[in-house]
């Protein structure tokens, strides 16, 4: 073997327990996973830990530093990373890259901290084909131009389309649904879908995103789904979706486990009545970057940012939290992180989503509900991405591991300081290599760019 991870507590979602085994990695896969003693180039002592599929991110934006050229165009895939995320899906709420290939192309050339799919963004799709407005309605001709450029995309291995409708309201339902029509045709491919309304209007939200899934045929994922329904109206979305699942329609949704999100001061998101559709004050928006950063909003400070630095963070305290962990620990969501971080600033969610949802669900708790909560961040993403070599310890599989403490595992970043490393996570293996030991990365080009399943 080039390495065996000895004597380590193996997740196995099928048995769904965690037993104490020896694994064996031989050519970046998983060559065997026994009782026996086996011997390797390497060794890895698990001793009392538990050894996890590597962790499946299907929503975040770790395209997002290479697209604003940020001096580091990994710096939220590192992040990911040492956090335990061994395949990203990046490119989400409508800002995926359209041209993936010269992203695709960068990762051929230097690897990337973690495995990448990517996502093309309705937004960039827009801008590329010249209606840069928002506000505006795209023409019919620029539709079609667009549906050329994204079915490039898919075809250059993009996993599908993703949109911002709350960040673009000019997108009409017709304009989104001719996309998921493309979509559809393309296996695996998704559809995936911030949201045109939140908080009030949060039911309205989730039936269009529904209705696309219905009218097209198409597989949707609702993003971040707490941020758009956790305001009094989670049980009903939840219903909603799970009445669509049980009539063929294929939807699912993801969800981040905090109760604020964060985006551009600028964005349409925060135009008149935002508050009071939240049903918060200003006081309910931090600032996250640039000369205010840390302080809280009054009026005239969060209209004044607005103004003068849109692209300044916010911060926004809105969500209900029990509401929050009821989608988190519900049936069939995905955990996902959502993250972006620059320059060490940012949500975060970049850098503690996975080991602060093991440890605000499963900490304490029984063997089933470790088994419970990590298989919505390895085995159903991959699933829902049709990666069959990912997401489950199996003999055959990728050898994408993560090696943690239970009894250490949580996340240490806060709204303060969002970049802090989180604790209880050993080792981070990426095809069968050690990529993190102890929060410090030991090689960050391990990754490739993965294209949408064809299967
Ligand atoms: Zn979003």
């Amino acid at each position: 073997m080039d390495l065996v991870i000895k004597n380590g507590n193996v997740v196995d979602f099928r048995a769904r327990n965690m037993m104490q085994k020896n694994v064996g990695i031989k050519d970046q896969k998983i060559y065997l996973i026994t009782d026996r003693d086996i011997s390797g180039k390497k060794v890895i002592d698990a001793n009392g830990k538990v050894v996890s599929p590597g962790f499946i991110d299907i929503h975040n934006h770790t395209d997002y530093n290479f697209k604003i050229g940020n001096k580091d165009p990994f710096e939220t895939a590192k992040h990911m990373l040492i956090m335990g995320v061994t395949t990203s899906v990046g490119g989400n709420c409508g800002g995926g890259i359209v041209d993936i290939e010269r992203y695709a192309n960068l990762i051929k050339k230097q690897g990337a901290p973690n495995n990448y799919m990517g996502l093309i963004g309705h937004i960039e799709l827009r801008n590329a084909v010249g209606n840069t407005d928002v506000y505006k309605t795209s023409t019919k001709l620029q539709i079609e131009k667009m549906k050329e450029l994204l079915k490039k995309g898919l075809e250059k291995g993009a996993v599908g389309i993703s949109f911002g409708l709350e960040y673009s309201p000019g997108a009409t339902y017709e304009e989104v649904l001719e996309f998921c029509k493309v979509v559809k045709d393309y296996p695996n491919a998704l559809g995936s879908v911030h949201f045109r309304y939140d908080g009030g209007r949060a039911i309205r939200g989730v039936n269009e995103i529904i209705s696309l899934a219905r009218d097209s045929g198409a597989y949707m994922q609702i993003s971040h789904l707490n941020s758009g329904v956790c305001y009094g109206f989670t049980d009903e979305a939840l219903k909603m979706i799970d009445n669509a699942r049980g009539q063929g329609i294929n939807v699912m949704a993801d969800a981040y486990p905090y109760n604020a999100f964060s985006t551009d001061a600028g964005s349409p998101v925060f135009n008149d009545g935002c508050l009071e559709n939240w049903n918060v004050g200003y006081d309910s928006i931090l600032i996250a970057t640039g000369e205010h950063v840390g302080k809280r909003c009054d009026k005239e400070l969060f209209e004044c940012v607005r103004e003068n630095s849109p692209l300044t963070s916010f911060v926004a305290f809105v969500m209900n939290e029990e509401e929050v962990d009821k989608v988190l620990t519900y049936p069939n969501i995905i955990i996902a992180s959502d993250g972006n971080i620059n320059g060490g600033q940012g949500h975060p969610r970049a850098a503690g989503t996975f080991p602060r949802a093991l440890h605000r669900y499963a900490a304490g708790k029984e063997e089933k509900d470790w088994i419970y909560i990590l298989e919505k961040m390895t085995r159903l993403p991959a699933e829902r991405l049709g990666l069959s070599s990912k997401g489950e310890l199996v003999e055959g599989a990728d050898a994408d591991i993560v090696i943690f403490d239970q009894e250490k595992i949580k996340d240490n970043s806060t709204f303060e300081k969002p970049s802090l490393l989180p604790s209880g996570i050993c080792y981070v293996l990426l095809n069968g290599e050690i990529a993190v030991k102890d929060n410090v990365i030991i090689k960050n080009d391990l990754g490739e760019f993965i294209e949408r399943a064809e299967q």
